[in-house]
């Protein structure tokens, strides 16, 4: 059987170009889907169509904009299913994990809808008589969105659909491995009724049509979720080319600090989570676990055990608790940090090398005896691999865990309110968890974090609005 084909969308019509394969990481034999990769003038068609449609999309009444958001996520809430199982060939993840976040797509164009509903703008007492001061919100314009391929669809989506909501037009570049997961979205916002050219999609390399977005005048803002590497780049493009507005969701290097007060299942629970869980293939994972010298043979011994009681396979067997890693690049450079952990002096306890067979599979894998200097502590690794660094005391927890140059998410296992409000008080990071681990939020609370892990306003909940809009501040003499 031939596998299914993604097309670029511009301006409503489905758009051809050579033709790209993208295999399942588990059974790397298996093609999940071509896809149709964008030329250069493609993509200038893609912005040209998204400044066509923005004037009249941003006047569209507001009952239709969220009536449409509405009917995207019905629709993709109606096909869980088949959507799941398409997340699971083509990017790992495991059957249940990808229900999850079809949900979450679906649910986040819901939220939007009613996003709507909230107040749109703020009005002050003027300090002059007979004046009256407002805030408005207009929206910033045309939106390039660059994606990765760790949430092939939760990403675009909690991106596209605020950019909708608040009036812009939008360009899709997801990420190279899921076109497959963009290419089903584009459909079902088509299906669901979008005006040609309020929706686009463009895909393909990043360093050919992702820089064609960056660089092209024409295009607003860029919101971009990806490596800090890359991020850097967006930034300096964006200035360069139209100081586009931009909003950078990046790397992190999470740590999860354990303290001899913990409750060591709730330890064991939150580090196997966020150290393994997705395969260790999320920007929240708690990849430093910052643990206490009293409890940290216990909770060493305990999590190397329940780490390797993990069952690693095929993300569509439902008695898999782990799946493969993205890509073979994915798992080359995982098998690198390992050797880099061992050569600086850490040992591993648990995993440590590839699962043999078919598919890209790796055991989860625990490094002790790490210090926060050497390099697996230092880099985002993006496998199931995670350090452990031993601390005396909560002063020198809290110094090792703010000694990065990121700062998405941190946690703290502990019994203590003090400790805990102590935490929440000096840790450097932008989400911050309490005996939960360092990954799992909320569709409808702000996203972000410090450092080197994020650039502009937060995403998700109400703070989308801020990168969406641009405040026009209006006096009115009367
Ligand atoms: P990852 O390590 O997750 O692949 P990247 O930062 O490389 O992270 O990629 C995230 C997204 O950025 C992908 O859609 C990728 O194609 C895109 N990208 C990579 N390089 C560039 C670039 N030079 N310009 C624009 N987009 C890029």
């Amino acid at each position: 059987m031939h596998p299914p084909r993604h097309l670029n969308l511009v301006g409503g019509e489905w758009v051809d170009g050579p033709r790209q394969a993208n295999t399942n990481p588990a059974r790397p034999d298996e093609i999940v889907s071509e896809y149709a990769q964008a030329d250069p003038d493609t993509v200038w068609a893609a912005i040209g169509a998204a400044r066509a449609a923005a004037p009249g999309w941003a006047r569209q009444p507001v009952g239709e904009r969220i009536a449409l958001l509405d009917r995207i996520g019905q629709a993709i809430l109606a096909r869980i299913d088949d959507l799941a199982v398409l997340l699971a060939r083509e990017e790992g993840k495991l059957l249940g994990e990808a229900r999850g976040e079809v949900t979450r797509a679906g649910q986040t164009f819901r939220y939007y809808a009613h996003q709507l509903l909230q107040p749109a703008g703020e009005v002050y007492l003027s300090t002059r008589d007979d004046v009256h001061a407002e805030v408005r919100r207009r929206p910033l314009g045309v939106v390039g969105i660059i994606t990765p391929w760790n949430y092939p669809l939760a990403i675009p989506a909690w991106k596209v659909a605020p950019a909708l909501a608040y009036g812009n037009t939008v360009v899709l570049k997801p990420a190279e491995l899921v076109t497959a997961s963009a290419g089903e979205l584009a459909r079902i916002i088509v299906d669901a009724g979008a005006p040609a050219g309020v929706f686009n999609l463009v895909m393909g390399p990043g360093r050919t049509v992702g820089e064609e977005l960056l660089t092209a005048p024409g295009v607003d803002g860029i919101s971009f979720t990806g490596s800090t590497t890359t991020g850097a780049h967006v930034a300096r493009r964006c200035i360069d080319h139209g100081n586009k507005r931009f909003q950078l969701e990046m790397g992190g290097k999470n740590p999860l600090i354990v303290l001899d007060d913990a409750d060591l299942d709730v330890a064991v629970r939150c580090a196997l989570d966020g150290s393994f869980f997705s395969t260790g293939q999320r920007c929240t994972a708690s990849s430093r676990l910052v643990v206490q010298a009293g409890i940290h043979d216990r909770f060493v011994a305990a999590l190397a055990e329940a780490a390797d009681a993990l069952r690693v396979g095929d993300p569509l067997d439902p008695h898999s608790q782990l799946g493969p890693v993205v890509s073979p690049e994915q798992l080359a450079q995982n098998l690198e940090y390992v050797r880099i952990g061992l050569d600086e002096g850490a040992t591993a306890v648990a995993g440590g090398t590839h699962r043999p067979g078919d598919g890209q599979f790796m055991r989860p894998t625990l490094l002790a005896a790490a210090r926060n200097d050497m390099r697996v502590a230092r880099e985002e690794i993006f496998g199931p691999v995670s350090c452990v660094i031993r601390v005396d005391d909560l002063d020198e927890a809290i110094e090792v865990a703010n000694d990065t140059a990121y700062g998405l998410s941190a946690g703290i296992v502990t019994a203590s309110l003090s400790s805990a409000e102590r935490f929440k008080r000096d840790a450097r990071a932008g989400i911050l968890t309490v005996n939960l681990p360092t990954a799992g939020t909320e569709l409808h609370l702000p996203f972000g974090g410090t450092g080197a892990s994020n650039h502009g306003p937060r995403e998700q909940g109400g703070y989308a609005r801020d990168f969406y809009t641009v405040p026009v501040t209006c006096y009115t003499g009367w």
